[in-house]
């Protein structure tokens, strides 16, 4: 018997999101033969100091499109505009359907204290879901689900009111490659607003082959961090190999979706080393 392919929604605020904090989990879903489907619930409009508005809107679309056609993922970015995602009834209904209709196994989302009320409120939006997926009188024109998937928070450095606590960690080593042209793919963002909007911009290398040796930099020098800052959930998960882990990616568990016990991580996340 083959298993039915895991189906994993990363819901992020922004059309780079997703990737940026689990391009690597991503990467090797879908090289293990799994669904992968990335959604901005914004449409990332106001992500540029020099040219934001609908063109923008429209660039975006395409970055995040490129970006997921790389592992071969769907990446889809709600018409909502950037910097003004609420935690409304309607935008609740919207994640409603688009969790029931994806069927995920697993929903990947921010943690719901981050510095952007967009992520805040993306991850408010996913915990008012949750629940509500499986009562068929909650937006009764798509079909409820009978289960709730697992939910995991995406990492961040936020201290208050509790830090990050994972509970996965993942070697992204081997897809680094994969992460980098993905990331690569978002020119409007790694290569001009977060360059501009951290006074780095002059740094920026002109040319393709070079810019992207420098974004590649950034990105080995964050998931090396990472890796360091999660070395003993590494040793939890992957043994005496985990000391040796140079890049990774972490997730924390959300207790309105479905409890990652052993069987769920074990199913959840294959590429894991069972021991
Ligand atoms: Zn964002």
């Amino acid at each position: 018997m083959t298993a039915r392919p895991l189906r994993l929604l990363i819901i992020g605020a922004h059309p780079d999101d997703a990737d940026y904090a689990a391009g690597g989990t991503a990467a090797l879903y879908a090289a293990g033969g799994n669904v992968v489907r990335m959604v901005s619930l914004t449409n990332g409009d106001a992500g540029h100091h020099a040219q934001p508005g609908p063109k923008l809107a429209l660039r975006r679309r395409a970055e995040a499109a490129a970006a997921g056609a790389v592992i071969g993922a769907a990446y889809d970015l709600f018409d909502i505009h950037d910097g003004e995602l609420l935690p409304t009834l309607e935008n609740r209904a919207k994640v409603i359907h688009l969790i029931r209709s994806f069927e995920p196994d697993i929903i990947f989302t921010h943690r719901p204290n981050d510095y952007h009320p967009d992520h805040r409120y993306t991850s408010q939006l996913v915990q008012d879901a949750a629940y509500m997926i499986t009562v068929p009188a909650v937006v009764p024109g798509t079909q409820h689900l009978m289960k709730n998937p697992v939910i995991m928070y995406l990492p961040d450095e936020f201290q208050k009111p509790y830090p990050f606590q994972p509970t996965v960690a993942v070697d992204v080593g081997p897809v680094l490659n994969t992460i980098v042209d993905m990331l690569h793919c978002h020119e409007s963002q790694f290569y001009e607003w977060l360059p501009y909007n951290t006074g780095i911009l002059d740094s920026v290398p002109a040319a393709e082959p070079e810019r992207k040796a420098w974004l590649s930099a950034q990105v080995k020098a964050r998931l090396r961090k990472q890796a360091e800052r999660f070395r003993k959930l590494l040793g939890q998960c992957y043994g005496p190999e985990g000391a040796k882990i140079e890049f990774a990616e972490a997730f924390e568990p959300c207790e309105y979706g479905a409890p990652l016990d052993e069987p769920a991580r074990g199913r959840l996340f294959p590429f894991l080393p069972t021991h």
